[in-house]
């Protein structure tokens, strides 16, 4: 949207106080992401009474599931777009000030291509690709497929396109995203594989390519030869959800603990030194405490790398709130915390076992902790969700560079955070 903003000779402001028309992109995945959106729109919308904010605009999934009862409820919001037709932000723009509603109606089924213009609004030096929209998994506790539509892949040339251009405009890792990453090109003529489009992004001069979201449902020998293959980084995120027979079925996540638990080993024994992040999600319907006893017991096990836990949320549309065996909201909350708990301990003691590594670093930007002058990640840190490595300048030779790759030692570990010198 906004690379389409700024082709139509709309500049972007650097900060929402400045602009006359400020757009909210927002998520709808659970209450937490929608109270979330509604608290933003909320926000801006006072710029509308005391900055220069003439027309507030609401887009993404929020307004694609919602968007006639923002129209109604929400007086201080003069437009609204869903997941579809984003082009049409342009018009939307330009006539805000009329408030229109026409442009939500489409239904979902929008996919860019690499013509599409694109502006990059961070400095940071990483950018999102996203390969595939839409998912038909199925999963009996998630809306997204209501907002985001079927499945469907974006030509394979077309990304490798996208991200060589990314490349040559100094990006240094693409982070592919979809709802449904290993199903990439079922659905594309000649049935495609998201193994080939790996292997094919390892031609271009993209140095990190990360893909996010693997359904371990999809998993198999092929791709894992393939994956092994590709020039991606050495980093796995592939949520499970749950551990669970019982609670995975009911889930309709089409895999087994068993299985899992096989694909990971596969995973570590098959690509060396691999991170593996995973999400689990507690509180689902019928999750007994013998039931949250073996997904702490599958934790304990596996020792991933990394892990993020949500607490289940009814969402409208979707069969799992009618399911017998509802789980209290501070049950979740608890069981949540103690998934969490478990886990700090298994990553913390193998983060300690870094002290004193050297790997390659790329260097973010300026740091937010002002203690030190930049940040970055090392290759098992995915931007946004994963830590980072604080860095500091030693001396006018040692300085790091923003948005590129230095050799860094690991000096102190903070948790999830590292701090590290030039190696
Ligand atoms: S695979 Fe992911 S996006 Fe698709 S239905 Fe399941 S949870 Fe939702």
């Amino acid at each position: 949207m906004l690379g389409m903003l700024t082709e139509a000779g709309f500049p972007i402001a650097a900060r929402p106080d400045d602009a006359e028309c400020v757009i909210v992109n927002t998520c709808a995945f659970i209450d937490r992401a929608r109270q979330e959106s509604i608290d933003t729109i909320l926000e801006l919308a006072k710029l509308k009474q005391s900055g220069r904010c003439r027309a507030l605009i609401v887009t993404g999934c929020l307004t694609q599931r919602y968007g006639a009862d923002i129209m109604t409820e929400m007086p201080e919001v003069d437009g609204i777009l869903g997941t579809s037709d984003l082009p049409r932000i342009v018009d939307l723009v330009r006539q805000a000030a009329n408030r229109h509603d026409w442009a939500t109606s489409a239904p979902p089924g929008y996919l860019y291509d690499a013509t599409t213009p694109r502006l990059l609004t961070t400095k940071a030096p990483y950018a999102y690709v996203k390969i595939a929209e839409g998912c038909d998994m199925g999963c009996t506790f998630c809306a997204i497929p209501q907002f985001r539509g079927t499945h469907r892949s974006r030509p394979l040339g077309d990304i490798v396109r996208e991200v060589e251009a990314l490349a040559k405009r100094g990006v240094q890792e693409a982070v592919l995203v979809s709802q449904d990453t290993l199903a990439y090109g079922r659905d594309l003529p000649g049935n495609g594989d998201v193994g080939d489009l790996l292997l094919a992004l390892g031609d271009t001069r993209m140095p990190w390519i990360r893909p996010m979201y693997l359904h371990p449902a999809h998993v198999n020998d092929r791709l894992v030869e393939k994956w092994t293959r590709a020039r991606i980084v050495p980093y796995v995120d592939m949520p499970i959800q749950h551990a669970d027979d019982g609670i995975l079925k009911s889930m309709r996540r089409a895999v087994t603990a068993r299985r899992m638990k096989d694909i990971v080993a596969q995973l570590r024994a098959a690509i060396p030194n691999v991170t593996v992040r995973t999400t689990v999600l507690v509180g689902f319907p019928g999750e007994t405490a013998a039931a949250f006893e073996r997904l702490l017991e599958f934790v304990d096990d596996v020792r991933f790398d990394r892990l993020g836990v949500f607490t289940y949320s009814p969402e409208e549309g979707t069969p799992s709130p009618d399911y017998a065996g509802q789980v209290p909201a501070e049950v979740a909350a608890e069981r949540a915390g103690v998934v969490q708990e478990r886990q700090d301990a298994i990553a913390w003691e193998r983060n300690r076992k870094l002290i004193g590594d050297v790997q390659d670093v790329l260097v973010d930007g300026p740091s937010e902790d002002p203690a030190f002058a930049w940040e970055g990640r090392t290759v098992g840190q995915a931007p946004e969700i994963d830590g980072v490595v604080y860095l500091r300048d030693a001396g006018p030779v040692k300085r790091f560079t923003p948005g590129r790759f230095a050799r860094v030692r690991i000096v102190e570990v903070e948790g999830y955070e590292f701090v590290g010198e030039r190696g």
